[in-house]
């Protein structure tokens, strides 16, 4: 099983569907059992949204803090 940290780093490729075929069924089989990755995908993916139609400066100072604090704690995993 991958290793945490790798999965987060390999999140951005899925969300934009550009894993292949292998790496993202190895992925989606992580996400399936692992429900601090899974959080992660459903963050990423919100604050995806967020900024398709807003630029960081536009972000709220919470969210701002939070997301990055979330980066800071992914990577240092
Ligand atoms: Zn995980």
């Amino acid at each position: 099983m991958p290793h945490c940290s790798r999965i987060v780093a390999l999140l951005i490729d899925y969300v934009e569907d550009r894993l292949p075929g292998e790496r993202r069924r190895e992925l989606e089989r992580h996400l399936a059992g692992c429900g601090s990755c899974a959080a992660a995908l459903n963050t990423y993916r919100s604050t995806l949204s967020l900024l398709g139609s807003l630029s960081e400066d536009d972000l709220p100072d919470e969210l701002r803090t939070r997301l990055r604090a979330f980066l800071d704690r992914e990577s240092a995993n």
